[in-house]
């Protein structure tokens, strides 16, 4: 008998967001609106410790729109991990500034932040941590680097919707932070993004999703349409109500993963840090990419279960970004990149299913044989 094939992700939308879609249908007003300006409130209250949120078309505009509000642009330079979605990257070179990268922590996948200080030269404007997997970086650290050299810090917690660090959420560290709302996030509006900032910042990212301007014919500056609709903000609301339960069921899960697993190494948490398990990732130890693909392909084809590798190729060796890291080497990022693959994690896990899980990485692995 053949099991059911369990995904690696599974967004899940149920009668609360078809509801609300419908209202939002009903009224014939579908454009930005109240449900935004709602989702808006209910995101940075529920998230942000009520720290301002502006709803954008997507993450990757709001790390843009971000850094454009908060001043970075050419001539500037700001350091960021190699080890992330080519987004993170492609955020600083759309504002005109240049990214540079450093390596990564053979822990959390994070910014190390010694790379980080090593990177810094007299064109340094920011740093941008990713909170990668859900876990979140080490942002005192970081912070440390920061005010040495007067830099500022940009969060992309794309992936680290209700993560912590000692007590902290993510999104509250720096100048500004933007969440992903894409369907294979933590919670999603379809497509969308959140963009967290103080209310000065936030008043640019408000003018340039909006062609510059907050009332009408009166435009301000040049600016982008990266509205999101009151469709989207309909749906992220429905969403944001059941991040909590969703969230605890990653971490059960993860609870269990960790109980569990054998012949790969799972993914350690650090002392004060809520991990939000948007992804759980191991590590094939000494493995070649070639070695870890065919682990990857023998689980989804031997046994139907679904694993995603993220991310096979560093940002700097992408023909898009080798030209900001001629000559760079990032020793940990690149281990990391052969090693790793994340296993199913997501809330629509049954027990059974994360048995199946155990079993099938103990067969692949041959743990124990
Ligand atoms: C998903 C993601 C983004 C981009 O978000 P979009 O909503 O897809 O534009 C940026 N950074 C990271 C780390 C991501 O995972």
């Amino acid at each position: 008998m053949t099991a059911d094939f369990i995904p690696p992700a599974k967004p899940l939308l149920g009668e609360e967001e078809r509801a609300a879609v419908d209202a939002v249908l009903r009224s014939g007003m579908i454009a930005q609106g109240p449900e935004v300006a709602a989702f808006e409130r209910e995101f940075g209250e529920q998230l942000l410790g009520g720290r301002t949120a502006v709803a954008v078309s997507s993450g990757t505009a709001g790390l843009h729109l971000g850094l454009l509000a908060a001043g970075v642009g050419p001539g500037d330079e700001v350091i960021v991990p190699s080890f992330t979605f080519a987004a993170t990257a492609n955020s600083v070179a759309l504002a005109g500034a240049t990214p540079v990268f450093a390596d990564i922590a053979p822990d959390t996948f994070c910014l190390d932040p010694a790379s980080v200080a090593a990177a810094v030269t007299e064109r340094t404007r920011a740093i941008m941590p990713v909170h990668l997997y859900g876990h979140p970086a080490d942002m005192p650290a970081l912070r440390k680097v920061a005010d040495a050299h007067g830099l500022e810090i940009f969060e992309d917690a794309a992936q680290a919707h209700g993560a912590s660090l000692d007590g902290k959420p993510v999104g509250t560290f720096g100048t500004v932070a933007m969440f992903s709302l894409y369907p294979t996030k933590n919670m999603t509006s379809g497509e969308g993004g959140m963009v967290a900032c103080d209310t000065d910042v936030a008043h640019r990212v408000r003018l340039l999703r909006n062609q510059g301007m907050e009332r009408q014919y009166a435009n301000e500056l040049v600016g982008f349409n990266a509205r999101m609709t009151d469709v989207h903000a309909a749906i992220g609301r429905a969403q944001l109500a059941k991040l909590p339960g969703w969230t605890a069921r990653r971490q059960a899960n993860a609870a269990f993963l960790d109980a569990h697993l054998e012949g790969v190494a799972t993914p350690p948490v650090r002392p004060g840090a809520v991990h939000v398990y948007h992804q759980y990732t191991v590590r094939l130890e000494g493995a070649t990419g070639a070695e870890r693909d065919a682990v990857v392909a023998a689980l989804k084809d031997e046994h139907q279960v679904g694993s995603g590798v993220y991310y096979p190729i560093p940002n700097h060796r992408l023909a898009s970004l080798a030209r900001f890291a001629e000559g760079l080497e990032l020793p940990v990022t690149e281990r990391a990149a052969a090693e790793v693959f994340s296993l199913p994690v997501h809330p629509a896990l049954s027990e059974a299913d994360l048995e199946r899980i155990v079993t099938a990485v103990r067969a692949v692995t041959k743990a124990g044989a």
